[in-house]
């Protein structure tokens, strides 16, 4: 269960859900110390990342939403890993490729202190043929008297430099102006609207037969790769044709390309698994049965959940299990969806096929849940009811009270309470368990917020 406080606002009336989907994605490139996470931080500002202590899991987040003038984005941090120094400059243009093919726009951010280097002409040559809009910070332009710093730039042939200020934010909105100017008109196409396919992102870690089980998925059913999001070189999107329906896998070309064996893969496959996510509305992942489960798995599981997609977790390859590992695997499994009980699960065999046909009416279920809207009027009986039988703990000498409750959206179903005083998380916990109980939400996450009215 995610909890707010005084989060966003409630939409005045019921909104059309799916708020979070499919929103642009910006994402920042360049080499180590030019300053992408502090242009990062300036530009999500206050809406900091929560970072929740959670055993175990190392968090690496590398999205965030970020909102200017009104027009919100998802921002993609690629400066979380730290090359090594040798073959430096090729896995920056790799990691510029990867980014170029993920995002809406890409924001350059060069030092304009140290001028072009060559890194960065090697990077400014593979963004030059990804053709995706380029927006170039000239970064650490403090004050006026670097700006001539910054006109040098021009030589990278990304257009104009904008000179800008990440640590004092000097010229900041300019250079956010101009990323909103470059951004597609709409959010990008949202075809389930237009009565397209739903978008489902098949994650996991390197090796767990993410590949094979799409191979399975396609060979068995009609494929067409989609040619509207093919920009780049690979299509970035296959449809797949399952159960009479065809669904939209997002970035199959990120699953088809074999796994780098490179230092920062592993960032690499993050940021892959983040942005696919972002594109999705329910995602499939992949957890191999067959070996202990790792860090690794906790960790997508972990992405999962902190999107608010949708989840159905497949634990594949059930061929190789013998008596000795279903034991254990029991209690792993525990273990990895202590945060998501209400995923959904299917064991299966990418190989064989053993019960890969069940994952199509796992995914409808977790997203029909995911899309579910409570009336009002249903809601505030259920707590009415639940309150009179288990009222909120006192706290202070008071007994907080819950006036009215309603459901603010979908996808995922976001829930706010007012209340005359805190609840306690305990009872958070017991409420999420009463509306699972009584109106399902199998396979999808649910927000509940509180509203406190002293
Ligand atoms: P990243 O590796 O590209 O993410 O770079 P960081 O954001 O970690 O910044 C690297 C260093 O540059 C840090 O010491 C920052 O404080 C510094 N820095 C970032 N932006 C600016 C800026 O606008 N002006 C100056 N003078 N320093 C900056
Ligand atoms: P990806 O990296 O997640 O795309 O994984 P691949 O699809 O490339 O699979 C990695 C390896 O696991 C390959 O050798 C596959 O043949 C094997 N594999 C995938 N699924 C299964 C399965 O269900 N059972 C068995 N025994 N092997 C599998």
């Amino acid at each position: 269960m995610t909890e707010e406080y005084d989060g966003w606002d409630i939409p005045a009336g019921d909104d059309d859900g799916g708020d979070d989907v499919q929103l642009p994605v910006v994402a920042v490139v360049g080499r180590p110390n030019v300053g992408k996470s502090t242009l990062v931080n300036r530009i999500i500002g206050r809406r900091e990342a929560v970072v929740e202590d959670v055993p175990g899991v190392t968090r690496d987040r590398v999205t965030y939403e970020a909102n200017w003038r009104g027009r919100r984005f998802t921002l993609v941090d690629t400066g979380g890993w730290d090359p090594g120094a040798s073959g430096m400059a090729a896995r920056i243009a790799e990691q510029a490729q990867v980014a170029a093919e993920l995002a809406d726009v890409i924001l350059f951010v060069v030092d304009a202190t140290v001028g072009a280097t060559d890194v960065d002409e090697a990077v400014g040559a593979v963004l030059r043929r990804a053709g995706k809009p380029i927006v170039l910070a000239a970064n650490k332009v403090d004050d006026q008297r670097a700006e001539l710093e910054a006109a040098s730039l021009w030589s990278l042939g990304l257009g104009e430099p904008l000179p800008v200020s990440a640590l004092h934010g000097r010229a900041s909105g300019d250079l956010l102006d101009a990323v909103l100017e470059a951004l597609p008109e709409a959010p990008s196409e949202d075809t389930r609207r237009e009565g397209g396919p739903r978008r489902v992102a098949l994650v996991g870690k390197p090796n767990v037969g993410k590949s094979s089980l799409l191979n399975k998925l396609a060979r068995s059913e009609r494929v067409l790769v989609d040619p509207m999001a093919g920009t780049t070189r690979d299509p970035v999107d296959e449809l797949i044709e399952l159960g009479g329906k065809t669904w939209r896998f997002v970035d199959t070309a990120g699953i088809r390309r074999r796994a780098r064996e490179l230092q920062g893969a592993d960032f690499y496959a993050g940021m892959r698994t983040q942005a696919a996510l972002e594109r999705s509305e329910v995602a499939v992942v992949l957890i191999d049965a067959a070996e202990s489960i790792t860090e690794q798995d906790l960790r997508i599981v972990s992405m999962v959940i902190e999107s608010g997609r949708a989840m159905v977790v497949a634990f594949n390859k059930w061929d190789l299990l013998d008596e000795e590992r279903r034991f254990y695997l029991e209690r792993e499994i525990e273990r990895a969806l202590v945060r998501a009980p209400w995923a959904l699960r299917v064991n299966i065999s990418a190989r064989t096929g053993r019960n890969v046909e069940k994952l199509v009416p796992a995914i409808e279920t977790a997203l029909e849940s995911w899309s579910t809207r409570v009336p009002t009027a249903k809601l505030n009986a259920f707590f009415t009811e639940l309150i009179a039988a288990t009222p909120p703990p006192v706290r202070g000498g008071k007994q907080p009270k819950i006036l009215f409750a309603t459901q603010a959206s979908t996808e995922p179903p976001k829930f706010v309470l007012f209340t005359s005083g805190f609840l306690e998380e305990s009872y958070r916990r017991f409420i999420e368990r009463r509306l699972r109980e009584e109106f399902g939400f199998a396979g999808s996450p649910i927000v509940l917020t509180m509203k406190i009215r002293e």
